[in-house]
C-alpha cells in the first residue's frame, strides 16, 4: 500500500479544518446554524478530473452534486429499488428547493468510450458499466457521421447530456417546476482539452463557451 496518497488527504484535511473550523465565525458554523441551502444541483461524472466545486471554485455548501458514471440522469421509472441518481435529484428539487439543476459533461469520458465499445473486455469492466450506459444508447445515433473518433466521443458525450436533460423533464414535479419557472435546466460540457467551460444551446442545439 502506498501511504503518501493516503497522507496526503489526511494533510489537505487538516488545511481545510484550519481554514474552515478555527476561526470565530467560520463557514462551517454558519452551516451548521443555518443548514445547508444550496440554489444549485449538478449532476458530474465520477471522472477524478471533473469535480464540479473545485472546477468552478465553490465552496462548501454551494453545490448539491450527485456524479455517477458519465453524469446520467434515468429516466423517471418506478420499477426497480435502487435509484441513488433519483433519489438525489429528488431531495434536490423537492427536499432543497434547488432553482438549478446543471448536468456536467465532460471531453474524454471513459463512460461514454464504454459505450462506443472502448471497453477493454480483459479487464473485467462492464457488468454494471454496460446496462448503465444504455440511458445514453440514444446518443450513439444523434452522433453518427460526426467524424474521428475524438471528434465522434465529443459528439456523443454532448448529445449524452441532451438526453440528460430531456430525462430530466420525465420526472413530473421537475417539469412542473420548469414550466412555473421555479427551475432552470442547464447542459454544461467542460471541454478540458481546451480548458473551455461550455453551455448547450437549445435554439440552435450547440454547445458555446461560457465567458
Ligand atoms: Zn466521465
Amino acid at each position: 500500500m502506498n501511504d503518501d496518497v493516503i497522507r496526503k488527504l489526511i494533510d489537505g484535511f487538516g488545511r481545510f479544518r484550519s481554514k474552515h473550523f478555527e476561526t470565530e465565525d467560520s463557514l462551517y458554523q454558519r452551516l451548521m446554524r443555518e443548514g445547508q441551502s444550496p440554489s444549485i444541483m449538478v449532476v458530474a461524472c465520477c471522472d477524478s478530473r471533473v469535480d464540479p466545486a473545485i472546477i468552478t471554485d465553490c465552496d462548501p455548501g454551494d453545490l448539491f452534486v450527485v456524479r455517477n458514471v458519465a453524469n446520467l440522469v434515468p429516466p423517471y421509472e418506478t420499477v426497480g429499488h435502487y435509484h441513488g441518481t433519483s433519489a438525489a435529484l429528488e431531495f434536490a428539487v423537492l427536499g432543497l428547493n434547488v432553482q438549478h439543476v446543471i448536468v456536467l459533461g465532460h471531453a474524454r469520458c471513459g463512460g461514454i468510450r464504454a459505450l462506443l465499445g472502448g471497453l477493454q473486455e480483459d479487464s473485467g469492466v462492464g457488468q454494471f458499466i454496460k446496462p448503465w450506459m444504455e440511458i445514453a444508447e440514444g446518443a450513439r445515433a444523434d452522433a453518427a457521421g460526426a467524424g474521428t473518433d475524438a471528434k465522434a466521443a465529443r459528439a456523443v458525450e454532448q448529445a449524452a447530456i441532451r438526453i440528460s436533460l430531456r430525462n430530466l423533464k420525465s420526472f413530473p414535479w421537475v417539469r412542473e417546476r420548469v414550466e412555473d419557472g421555479r427551475l432552470t435546466l442547464h447542459g454544461w460540457y467542460f471541454d478540458m482539452d481546451n480548458g473551455d467551460l461550455l453551455q448547450y444551446q437549445p435554439d440552435n442545439s450547440r454547445f458555446l463557451p461560457l465567458r
